[in-house]
């Protein structure tokens, strides 16, 4: 079988952090009371869910930043950097306070930002972490004559001795 990549894990993580708390949310529209204990298992699964989604996602867009050094995934990851410091920084300190998340959060517009942050973060860190793949998959060496792409330098200089491009080029320069 093969291996999971890094995207399949956190897409799974972030399907992790969503499906507890839509079933608590659909068995609750269905007129059910649900118990408890269990409505603590479901935000419990939601929270590991979560975090696991943000850590992988950020460990696997880093490490595509510092190999690819793109400037657009580089901004995209310091964005998902500080979103996941801005929806982390309150639960911490909440634990520190000895109060629950909404009593930090002290408005209903702040409780509001903070939830759709949570949300904008799961699906941003996925389609993140999917697009990172793809670009750590592409060939980083071009040819400059022609449309050869690989994946090392002695790749490019074993086919710049033998590329036609270069002779044509360098045969009407001479
Ligand atoms: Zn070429």
């Amino acid at each position: 079988m093969q291996r999971p990549t890094s995207p399949t894990l956190i897409a799974l993580a972030a399907g992790l952090a969503h499906a507890p708390r839509m079933l608590v949310l659909f068995v609750e529209a269905a007129g059910t009371a649900i118990p408890t204990a269990f409505h603590g298992a479901c935000l419990a699964v939601s929270a590991v869910g979560f975090v696991a989604a943000l850590s992988l996602g950020n460990a696997h867009l880093a490490q595509v930043v510092f190999r690819c050094r793109r400037w657009g995934l580089t901004v995209a990851w310091v964005v998902t950097l500080l979103l996941e410091t801005l929806l982390l920084g309150p639960s911490i300190a909440a634990g520190l306070e000895g109060k629950d998340l909404g009593g930090v959060l002290g408005s209903p517009a702040l409780r509001w930002a903070w939830s759709l942050g949570v949300v904008l973060a799961l699906a941003g860190i996925v389609a993140l972490a999917m697009i990172a793949e793809q670009i750590a998959h592409e060939p980083r060496h071009r040819c400059p004559y022609c449309d050869w792409r690989g994946d090392s330098r002695p790749a490019l200089a074993g086919h710049l001795r033998a590329c036609p491009g270069r002779r044509s080029v360098e045969g009407l320069a001479s």
